[in-house]
């Protein structure tokens, strides 16, 4: 019996799924996991079938039950483990279905949502008495013009041309609000994107003289000859322009007298036209790494799923083994997920894995234009890349018959998606290769708690590569005191005297430096000292920082910005000050101290584009900047020659937060960023400068003990009941209005307080550390248990509860296993 019902998850903030029925012509290209076009409410909407059913929907919902429009796809979108993920995902983080399979989807570019108007009979009628009438006033012009227009065309017709017409706006405005006009939104496919090809025509070349043509151009067409008929071939337009160094005018003329040919290509993503020159490092591996790599293709080779942790040091090169076990997949006929934790790295690696596996390599991540990405996307679905690279949301990337998944780096947190669905990459990979059968390697230089405790205990296998690529040893690190610094100096500021005596050494000897901060903005608090009140944001309650350059106070969590004050706006007196230097001000500093070197900066107020940011990383790396400061962005995994010293300001700066991870966030930044000393041939030095430095995480930090800080930090957790010792969830209940947010608060309360009974300790509800955040007041539940089981049950109990009670979904923000509880 052919299914005649499915159930359709929709991109809306409700928990349930919808039920369609299947018309009897769209019964064969229908199944799990295909895209499809749906009525909903008065719109077209795409959604993904979770269900089939061929069970008749209750009596009293049958009559709302309306049909599938439209399949989209040859194929469906999701393979069925995918469609089995999708629903884990929603049950683990309690998170609206439709919501995690809009994360899953590929963006939609062949789809366009338009707004179509109908005549109705009213409206009939309505033109017929217009139409007799006598005199007519300018509106009912309007109408009648309108209305006569539908008439005429017979058939729905766009709003946008109806709104053309003069007071056609307002007219249509009025007829729909009569109902002698109906709107709908309809789904247009839209025409695959084109991009011009260019290459040089041989023809030409015949009919020119018997030599190459290039000694008879000009200087400029005879670098295009070049590159196109000599160095590359055929190329897009840009690209062409782009290498031969001439305008795009001048191509055109080229191709007018026929000295060039040109047609029209689907404009297709996966070709990277800057990759031909890249020679990727040789791949010879240590001992260290031989031995833990042929222990994962052992497992590759044998199939079936497990998980292990690769433990290495920074620098111990990770990356090779990642390379290996990669091949061994492909070996075995299997596909391979690689994700990283940024941006950047997906680029580094994806160059890396193309130029040693070939084509098949996909690179996804959220930062590539839609088109680009939807392009990308379907290549992996039609099992063209088998090997993807890419960050957080490529854990959902359509292969099939997955072999292995790796996640860099697993302890960053970037992989944790901070708005719904908020899932952890690393912990939905390791399910992910549980349903499939495949093989999970986690690395990292400083392992998160939870992986790590995963490892002692058995659950994962432990790899490790204890020695430096070349056996180059750790660079040394050196606490500063900066109380010391004061009481010698009487000066406070982000340099201390002896992370000044250092760059002066540095820049003497001609090596760089790399120094981080972890705030951005010129100061990041600002204070009236007559009243002792900070200037907050109009939003959040929090500091505004002050950005020099650009002259505005602005808030770092919700974007407000306003002007700087001469005065202070609750007390009018001028004594406004600022206050903790963030990078802005630490690179004015050092250009003021160090006025011969050259100094650049790495934020995100600095580099806005990914073009900036690479340029910036590449004039580092070739030397062209002595000084280079920047935030946690310039930390993480790449690769300088001649840096020699790393200065950390400001290394505590995180600890003072209330959060449970703070000291574990200390001691990864400090490690990774002293990491980057002395990758080259050069010996480095790290100078880490600090009001606490007893603080543990500084201290294990500075001797890159990761094992004992995880034994000390272990402890604190058992202690105190935090992850991975119990599970973990934060509730938020959130409003514009106050009182709401207090009222529900309390009512959530109620319900939770016997859950004490069940196993599952329960806090709050208190303020939540950001009391206010883009105009709403928050409140904030803990909940932990010792067993996942009862917490689950809790959360579930809870949002019934909710919805009993009519409390608005989007009131409640539920962060299961939360990285923040900032
Ligand atoms: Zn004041
Ligand atoms: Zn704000």
């Amino acid at each position: 019996m052919p299914a005649n019902y499915c159930e359709v998850a929709l991109p809306v903030p409700l928990r349930s799924l919808f039920t369609y029925a299947i018309p009897e012509n769209l019964a064969d290209s229908l199944c799990a996991g295909s895209r499809v076009l749906v009525p909903f409410r008065n719109r077209a909407m795409t959604g993904v079938v979770v269900e089939l059913s061929t069970r008749r929907p209750d009596p009293g919902q049958i009559k709302n039950v309306r049909e599938i429009a439209e399949v989209l796809d040859p194929i469906p979108a999701l393979p069925p483990k995918l469609v089995e993920l999708g629903r884990w995902v929603s049950g683990y983080y309690v998170a609206p279905i439709g919501e995690v399979f809009r994360a899953m989807l590929p963006p939609q570019i062949d789809l366009r949502h338009e707004r179509e108007i109908l005549l109705t009979e009213a409206g009939r009628t309505r033109r017929a008495e217009l139409d007799a009438a006598g005199n007519r006033s300018e509106s009912e012009v309007a109408e009648l013009a309108l209305l006569s227009l539908l008439e005429i065309e017979g058939r729905p017709v766009r709003a946008d041309r109806l709104r053309k017409l003069p007071g056609g706006e307002a007219a249509a405005e009025r007829l729909l609000r009569r109902r002698q006009l109906e709107a709908r939104e309809v789904a247009v496919r839209r025409r695959a994107r084109a991009q011009k090809i260019v290459a040089w025509n041989e023809a030409y070349s015949a009919n020119s003289s018997p030599a190459s043509p290039a000694a008879e151009l000009p200087e400029k067409e005879a670098r295009v000859f070049h590159v196109l008929a000599e160095e590359r071939g055929p190329l897009p337009l840009p690209h062409l322009a782009k290498l031969a160094s001439v305008s795009r005018p001048l191509i055109e003329r080229m191709i007018r007298q026929e000295k060039l040919k040109s047609w029209e290509e689907p404009l297709a993503a996966e070709e990277d036209f800057f990759d031909a020159d890249y020679t990727p490092p040789s791949n010879q591996l240590n001992a260290d790494q031989q031995r833990e790599l042929s222990v994962v293709r052992g497992w590759i080779d044998a199939g079936g799923f497990n998980t292990s942790l690769l433990y290495g040091v920074t620098g111990s090169g990770k990356t090779e083994v990642y390379l290996g076990a990669v091949e061994a997949a492909l070996a075995r006929n299997k596909s391979a997920l690689v994700l990283v934790p940024e941006i950047a790295l997906t680029l580094w690696l994806g160059r890396l894995c193309r130029a040693r596996l070939g084509a098949g390599v996909a690179v996804l991540h959220s930062a590539l234009p839609e088109v680009e990405r939807a392009r990308e996307w379907w290549r992996v679905r039609r099992g063209e890349a088998r090997v993807v690279v890419g960050t957080r949301s490529a854990v959902f990337a359509p292969v099939e018959n997955l072999g292995l998944v790796v996640v860099d780096e697993e302890q960053e947190a970037s992989y944790k998606q901070e708005e719904t669905p908020r899932y952890h990459g690393r912990d939905v990979a390791v399910v992910r290769a549980k349903m499939e059968g495949a093989v999970a390697l986690l690395g990292s230089a400083t392992p998160s708690l939870e992986s790590f405790q995963n490892a002692r205990s058995g659950k994962y296998h432990l790899l490790q590569l204890d020695s430096r690529v070349e056996n180059r040893p750790l660079a040394p690190v050196e606490i500063v005191d900066l109380r010391e610094d004061f009481k010698a100096t009487h000066r406070t500021g982000p340099i201390s005297s002896k992370l000044s005596e250092a760059i002066a050494g540095r820049l003497a000897s001609g090596t760089q430096s790399l120094i981080l901060i972890n705030r951005r903005g010129y100061s990041w608090f600002v204070l009236c000292r007559s009243c002792g009140a900070s200037i907050q944001c109009e939003n959040c309650s929090i500091s505004l920082a002050y950005h020099k350059q650009r002259a505005r106070l602005e808030c770092h969590y919700c974007g407000f910005s306003r002007r700087v004050p001469d005065t202070c706006p609750k007390c009018g007196a001028e004594h406004v000050y600022f206050f903790g230097a963030g990078s802005e001000q630490l690179e004015e500093k050092l250009r003021e101290k160090f006025p011969g070197a050259k100094v650049a900066r790495l934020d995100r107020d600095s580099v806005r584009t990914k073009r900036a940011y690479q340029q910036v990383l590449g004039d580092f790396a070739s030397g062209k900047i002595d000084i280079l400061v920047g935030t946690q962005m310039v930390a993480k995994g790449h690769d300088f020659q001649r840096v020699t010293l790393v200065g950390v300001v400001s290394a505590d700066s995180q600890l003072s937060l209330p959060d449970f991870r703070a000291a574990e966030r200390t001691f990864q930044l400090l490690t990774q960023v002293a990491g980057r000393a002395g990758r080259g041939m050069l010996p480095g030095e790290v100078l880490v400068e600090t009001y606490y430095p007893e603080h543990y995480a500084i201290q294990l930090a500075a001797r890159q003990d990761y094992i004992s800080f995880f034994e000390k930090e272990q402890q604190f957790r058992r202690l105190l009941h935090y992850p991975p010792f119990t599970a973990l969830a934060s509730i938020l209940v959130r409003d514009t209005k106050i009182e709401n947010a207090i009222r529900w608060s309390r009512q959530l309360s109620a319900f939770l307080a016997p859950q004490e009974s069940r196993g599952v300790k329960v806090l709050g509800p208190a303020a939540a550390p950001l009391a206010r955040l883009k105009r709403e007041y928050r409140f904030q539940f803990l909940l932990k248990a010792p067993k996942r089981a009862h917490l689950r049950r809790a959360l579930a109990e809870l949002l019934a509860f909710a919805e009993q009670k009519e409390i608005p979904q989007k009131a409640i923000l539920v962060d299961v296993d939360p990285l923040s509880l900032f």
